[in-house]
């Protein structure tokens, strides 16, 4: 029995969007984190539609000549990307020109980051915030394991893959906790940082 992915939805033609190329967005449900404005929250509780690799691959791929010639791909998104990693192992290798990237929080297993690292060709990672308290007002967890994740994935991925984006988030921090989780993750070996407000509606 094929791993199956828990299916949500699939945005196709992004235009960079997040990395260079045409990407096709690919949202499946589950996320270790409850954030207080997730704006995905209705989606995720939302029975998902589950599929094999083969499947999805034969809807994804009517744009396979787009990713091809731009150097874009699939970016997989939700919901938290790396809690699927048996389904991307078998999904690598039907569409190896494609690139890859996945869309995550980090709050996951370590060994979850390290099947990653050798799947996906770039990360965005959600880090939220790098202090305890804001980051457990606004997500409910702990963010010590989001931050060894980070740090591993810096040691063991070309940094220059990896976009850390650091929010600010209306009635949870401020502009200067906002600058000092950049700091912060510039700190741990960050590069590609994206600083931007959350808007609450
Ligand atoms: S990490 Fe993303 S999907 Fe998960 S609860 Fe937070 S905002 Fe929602």
């Amino acid at each position: 029995m094929p791993a199956e992915y828990p299916l949500l939805g699939i945005v196709r033609h992004r235009m960079e969007v997040d990395g260079a190329g045409v990407t096709t967005l690919v949202a499946g449900a589950g996320c270790p984190l409850r954030c207080r404005y997730c704006i995905n929250r209705d989606v995720l509780q939302k029975a998902p539609k589950p599929v094999t690799p083969a499947q999805l691959y034969a809807r994804v791929k009517i744009d396979d000549l787009y990713f091809r010639a731009t150097g874009g791909g699939i970016t997989f998104g939700g919901g938290e990307a790396l809690l699927h990693m048996d389904f991307y192992e078998a999904f690598r290798p039907l569409c190896p020109d494609w690139k890859l990237c996945a869309e995550t929080c980090l709050h996951v297993p370590k060994e979850a980051v390290v099947r990653a690292a050798k799947i996906f060709d770039s990360f965005i990672v959600d880090i939220k915030s790098t202090d305890p308290e804001i980051y457990k007002r606004y997500t409910g967890a702990d963010l010590s394991p989001a931050l060894e994740n980070l740090v591993w994935l810096f040691q063991h991925f070309d940094p220059e893959k990896v976009t850390v984006r650091v929010p600010l988030i209306p009635d949870f921090n401020t502009v200067e906790q906002q600058q000092e989780s950049v700091n912060k993750v510039k700190a741990l070996g960050a590069v590609r940082i994206d600083a931007f407000q959350y808007l609450v509606r």
